[in-house]
């Protein structure tokens, strides 16, 4: 029978329960077992596809096409659980799945209510996860305890541990231990307080973890533990880290908390290799050399907005053993200072996807002097679509040549509407989105790095690379490097007489991870690093 744990946070938001959640499954994983993770969202989009950047993050893609929550990242990052539409869940989802079910007559005329009806769906959505050769299922629920939002969600997995009973599942609950600097303390209070919204709803937490910026002293630690009712051992601590997120895991085996997980649930105590991870952390702790990659993005300044890009220039930083230092650069800031000043010194530029005209002229400019001064260069679906409209107005001559998302009457509408997106109206979900194959070219990088002629990537867009021009690109020395398998859709342009510049049209950041970086982020990071090495100033002995 699949064991369950449900993840919940208190006193504040931005906890990092998603990092816990993902470290827990980490560890268990490390421990032979079969997880699943899963995300519940307390907010009404239907989906978070359609929200700003600025308020939520980045979107993250799956196999699927589902478009989700950033935190799955964190998920697929850490783990092997294999994540499906049924990853994650949100309000509106859940409302609208028995909306639909009242529509249809489901509920043979009685009154539709959030208990049982609601809470039901979410129960239904927890266990479509669990089954057959899954040990555990970790739930993370969105969203802070107290939270009108979660309340639907908080009385589901009560219920849920009603169902499937006690002993299969484990409620632990993320708070923050803050240091109050004017009287010199930690503070258990918010602790207190939070752990007694929860059991007024009826759930006991069985294990607390205490985000602190200190060490939390067995004093405080015996204090939590008797007010809010969990035996000593149970009273996890969590310390901010500074140095890596990679580190998280690794304190919370010291604090115990795998092998009191294993304990509380009764599962096969087997033993923990954590080598890779360790690993891992020594390549980050111990680089050879530095170098600095500058992503040139509309939303450079909100750390959020391209989460999945920035792990994967770190992972791709940890194979070739170099500290990386990003720099995030807002293109409308190169449209105004120009690249020189704003982008001389880096050994990588990236240019990451996004949506809508504002920025894309300065990104234009940053992919020019990537090309110009043989800067190693990675373009990410809008950022390949710049790569294209930089190269036919600089190299091609198409002067105006621009993405009819930008510019509807350009005279060279070399980046355009995908046919199949013609007639569609809804926002949500409408994209050409998930995993799409593709083949490559076996003279070019990206075969180079791959080392395979068929590859599969994750997709997230509407416009395509318009074919009526490709002969011309082609004949300029762009070289399309991959196509759709019909041939239909170029998916990788490469500037041939360049030490590395590659533009896609899908996303590889959601398919890197800390122990097996994405083969062009790889390749990307190693044309930076050669770059750095070319241009040290020898050492006289
Ligand atoms: N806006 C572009 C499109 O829709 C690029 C999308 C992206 O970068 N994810 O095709």
């Amino acid at each position: 029978m699949t064991k369950h744990i449900f993840v919940t946070g208190g006193v504040v938001s931005s906890l990092g329960k998603g990092l816990t959640s993902a470290s827990i499954g980490m560890l268990l994983e490390h421990r032979g077992l079969k997880v699943r993770m899963q995300k519940l969202d307390p907010y009404i989009n239907v989906d978070p596809g359609t929200m700003s950047p600025y308020q939520h993050g980045e979107v993250y893609v799956l196999d699927d096409g589902s478009e989700t929550d950033l935190d799955l990242g964190h998920y697929e990052r850490f783990t092997n659980s294999k994540l499906t539409r049924n990853s994650n869940f949100t309000t509106g989802q859940i409302y609208q799945n028995v909306i639909e079910k009242e529509r249809r007559g489901e509920f043979l005329g009685k009154t539709v209510q959030v208990i049982p009806h609601i809470t039901n769906e979410i129960k239904h959505s927890i266990a479509k996860v669990a089954g057959e050769g899954i040990d555990v299922v970790i739930t993370e629920i969105g969203g802070t305890v107290g939270d009108i939002e979660s309340q639907p969600f908080l009385e589901a997995i009560r219920q849920f541990a009603l169902d499937v009973g006690k002993e299969n599942c484990l409620y632990i609950h993320l708070t923050l231990v803050p240091y109050l600097k004017a009287a010199a303390e930690l503070k258990t209070k918010p602790t207190q307080h939070s752990v007694g919204q929860l059991r007024q709803i009826g759930i006991q937490p069985d294990i607390l973890i205490c985000r602190t910026e200190r060490e939390l002293p067995a004093s405080d630690r015996e204090k939590i533990a008797l007010f809010c009712n969990v035996p000593f051992q149970a009273v996890i601590e969590e310390r901010d880290k500074d140095f890596s997120i990679y580190e998280v895991p690794l304190s919370l085996v010291e604090h115990g908390l795998d092998s009191l997980i294993v304990k509380k649930l009764n599962l096969p105590n087997t033993s923990l290799d954590l080598d890779d991870w360790r690993d891992l952390l020594h390549r980050l702790r111990n680089p050879e050399t530095e170098i600095s990659i500058a992503v040139v993005g509309k939303y450079a300044e909100h750390k959020d907005a391209y989460k999945s890009i920035y792990e994967a220039i770190d992972h791709a930083g940890i194979e070739h053993h170099a500290q990386i230092r990003i720099g995030r650069i807002q293109s409308e800031a190169v449209e105004r200072e120009g690249p020189e000043r704003l982008l001389a010194g880096y050994d990588g530029i990236l240019v990451p996807g996004g949506f809508g005209e504002r920025g894309t002229e300065g990104k234009v400019e940053a992919i020019r002097f990537a090309r110009e001064r043989n800067i190693p260069f990675l373009g990410i679906c809008l950022g390949m679509q710049c790569a294209v409209i930089e190269f036919a107005r600089n190299v091609v001559g198409l002067k105006g040549a621009n993405s009819t998302e930008f510019d509807k009457d350009t005279p060279y509408p070399v980046i355009c509407l995908l046919d199949e997106q013609k007639n569609i109206t809804d926002k949500g979900g409408t994209m050409r989105l998930g995993a799409q194959k593709s083949e490559l070219d076996t003279n070019s990088k990206s075969f180079e790095w791959y080392g395979n002629r068929g590859i599969s990537e994750r997709h997230r867009h509407r416009y395509e690379f318009n074919n009526v021009y490709r002969k011309q690109f082609q004949a300029h020395n762009l070289t399309i490097a991959g196509t759709s398998e019909d041939d239909s859709l170029v998916e990788i342009v490469e500037v041939a007489d360049h030490p590395w510049f590659v533009a896609v049209q899908f996303h590889p950041e959601f398919k890197s991870k800390p122990t097996q970086s994405h083969p062009l982020f790889s390749g990307f990071i190693q044309a930076a690093v050669r770059r750095t090495k070319n241009s040290a100033v020898p050492q006289s002995s």
